[in-house]
């Protein structure tokens, strides 16, 4: 992508690459409901938010235009290798991601993780199409724009902007199914907040990501393949080993601390000697998960520290890129 003829020497540019959702939605006028999901390019995206050009150069690519649950690691790490490739360029000084809402936050983790560099990579997305009355989408693609443009958002790993709230893209979550103030970090805070086009940070992620995260995923063409069994009262056991059949690991959404039937334990010790890690998260939606002297005696039991079961996938999926170490997952598990 050659960024010839900035239209404003003075602005930064930014590189919008665009995956599709609600953002990108169209529906009956003015209405929130019954639309469908990537349906407008991006080109369309940006001329409806008028100011955008006062704050930055904007270049754009579709990558895809999907509703985020078609999302898949295909596209992952087609944006991966982009956000990597395209960042080497002196004239390039920050990305946008247009996403659905509904995977977003793995999305958004995932990015946190594989991509190689210090410029800022936001992404963000709507709750109502663009075709509603009061769309969000458009202040969120304005204040996006803005936060990748800020000399504040550099070495910040991912961020997420939504609703004039920023996030780490390690501590996000979807926390609502419908209502435009959807995104949260719950216990762990937000990073700050945006005011129209200026970001007031207020905190920092301590946790390795971007140019401090091991993994790499260039050359790769698939993931290791991690599934993640809910556990409910009275959950058919069996169900541990179907998934360990299809899997490289296992990421539970256990009860509470990550925790689970005796029956359930039985056959997660099953696996221990075939080589599957399973990583214990929490259907709860905050807090930790640290070491359960009774269950992780199995090597192959790994708390899953402050992780969603969705985000302890992506990361037993990359740490798998490197190890089946099983100790050594579980130091990963401890630092990231
Ligand atoms: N189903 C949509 C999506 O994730 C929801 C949204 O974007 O808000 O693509």
């Amino acid at each position: 992508m050659l960024l010839v003829n900035s239209k404003n020497s003075e602005l930064k540019n930014i590189v919008i690459l665009a995956t599709g959702g609600t953002i990108a939605g169209t529906g009956e006028s003015g209405k929130t409901t019954n639309y469908e999901a990537g349906n407008l390019d991006i080109k369309s995206l940006i001329d409806s938010v008028s100011n955008i050009n006062e704050i930055a150069n904007v270049y754009s690519e579709q990558i895809v235009n999907v509703d985020s649950n078609d999302i898949t690691i295909n596209h992952w790490l087609t944006l991966a290798n982009r956000i990597n490739e395209i960042s080497k360029q002196n004239d390039v000084d920050g990305f946008v991601i247009t996403h659905g809402t509904d995977t977003l936050e793995e999305t958004a983790y995932f990015l946190d993780l594989t991509v190689k560099t210090n410029k800022p990579v936001i992404v963000t997305g709507a709750m109502r199409p663009s075709t509603a009355t009061s769309a969000d989408g458009p202040l969120n693609l304005y204040q996006s724009v803005a936060l990748a443009a800020n000399d504040l958002s550099k070495g910040q790993g991912c961020m997420v902007v939504f609703a004039d709230g920023i996030y780490s893209a390690r501590n996000v979550q979807k926390v609502n199914t419908f209502k435009t103030n959807a995104f949260n970090s719950i216990d762990l805070g937000c990073l700050g907040y945006m005011r129209d086009n200026i970001p007031y940070f207020l905190n920092k992620s301590i946790k390795p990501h971007t140019v401090d995260s091991e993994f790499d995923i260039l050359g790769l063409n698939k993931l290791p393949q991690v599934s993640i069994a809910y556990f409910n009262i009275d959950a058919d056991p069996s169900i541990i080993d179907y998934l360990a059949k299809k899997s490289d690991g296992i990421v539970i959404a256990g009860a509470g601390c990550g925790t689970f039937s005796s029956d359930w334990l039985k056959e997660i010790r099953k696996l221990e000697p075939r080589g599957i890690p399973v990583v214990r998260s929490s259907r709860t939606g905050s807090g930790i998960i640290l070491n359960d002297t009774a269950i992780d005696k199995s090597a192959n039991c790994i708390p899953g520290n402050t992780l969603s079961p969705s985000k302890a996938r992506i990361l037993l999926s990359l740490a798998l890129t490197k190890t089946v170490d099983y100790s050594k997952i579980r130091k990963i598990f401890e630092v990231y």
